[in-house]
């Protein structure tokens, strides 16, 4: 089936909308089909530094990665050991620095690891001085960290005991349709427990303000998969790194105010719409954030910030 550019909603695309209006062109219209090969210069250069990461996003995802094959042997019978685990994430870890750094990106950029820290050039990821030993053992380090607490905290016991009958979905890309429009969810890992659905979010960075509405968005995606009562969910934002266990339960008025705030966060993104398939659209209508503002300090970390002349 053809693929077709459509708006549609996620949790950490309203948090782009709400950020960086440029940057949430970039994402969302200009990287546009940048995939194919034959694809014009400027959504080619778009979709590449859309797909690049970082090191704190990389070691994020190795650890959901990890945590997720846990949970695949345990239901083949296999129980995995923090050591196995650690071992494997660690491994995936140092391959995916080395294709960065190596260029074996450029054979599959869709598929590879390219890390903005390399593209970027940053003085962090510079071998020569030690500067990049030093940044990626704190990698290695917080990859340990948070895999001892995936199988020592005990908050999550009734994860780690919690039978595969009862596993509802392990970071499962999910979608519900809100107000005509795909709403993407992927919970890492939701189960029933006594009447109850339980979803965990494992976080390996800090707590963030847009932790807490993500959470409140899976609770939308529980009722309308699960055919649950708000009352019967239990969410949690599991910071592995050493910030414990935040767990939330959602009330009917919350899910309502949920519900508007996607309501208006669609109806903003609506307003600035158009079909990237027919064209590149116009930059002006996303601006920039202001050169010299506090809030253009985020730059510094942007995957785009050469197309805004801010690298
Ligand atoms: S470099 Fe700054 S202004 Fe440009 S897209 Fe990124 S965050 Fe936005």
């Amino acid at each position: 089936m053809a693929i077709v550019h459509e708006l549609s909603w996620s949790t950490s695309r309203a948090a782009t909308f709400a950020d960086c209006r440029r940057q949430y062109y970039y994402e969302y219209y200009l990287s546009w089909r940048g995939w194919s090969v034959t694809a014009p210069q400027a959504r080619r250069r778009a979709y590449l530094l859309k797909k690049m990461t970082r090191m704190p996003m990389l070691a994020g995802d190795i650890v959901h990665r990890a945590v997720a094959r846990w949970f695949d042997g345990r239901h083949q019978g296999h129980v995995g050991t923090e050591d196995e685990l650690a071992r494997f994430a660690i491994d995936r870890l140092r391959e995916a620095y080395k294709e960065s750094r190596d260029g074996g990106w450029k054979r599959r950029p869709s598929k590879s690891t390219r890390l903005a820290e390399h593209h970027y050039r940053e003085p962090r990821i510079e071998e020569a001085t030690g500067a990049a030993a030093t940044y990626g053992k704190g990698f290695v380090e917080r990859i340990r960290t948070c895999i001892r607490a995936f199988f020592a905290d005990p908050e999550l016991e009734g994860v780690r005991e919690s039978e595969p009958r009862d596993w509802l979905a392990l970071e499962e890309m999910g979608t519900i349709a809100l107000f005509d429009t795909k709403v993407f969810a992927i919970p890492d890992f939701a189960h029933r427990d006594d009447g109850e659905v339980r979803i965990w979010d494992w976080k390996t960075g800090s707590p963030s303000p847009n932790d807490r509405p993500q959470l409140a968005a899976y609770v939308l995606y529980a009722m309308e998969k699960w055919d649950v009562a708000p009352a019967d969910v239990i969410c949690a934002d599991v910071y592995l790194a050493g910030g414990g266990v935040a767990e939330e339960r959602f009330s009917r008025g919350d899910v309502d105010a949920t519900l508007g705030r996607i309501e208006a966060s669609m109806d903003a993104m609506r307003a600035l719409h158009f079909d990237a398939d027919e064209g590149e659209g116009d930059p002006e209508h996303f601006p920039m954030i202001p050169a010299g503002s506090r809030e253009a300090r985020r730059c510094g970390f942007c995957n785009f910030r050469e197309l805004c002349e801010r690298a």
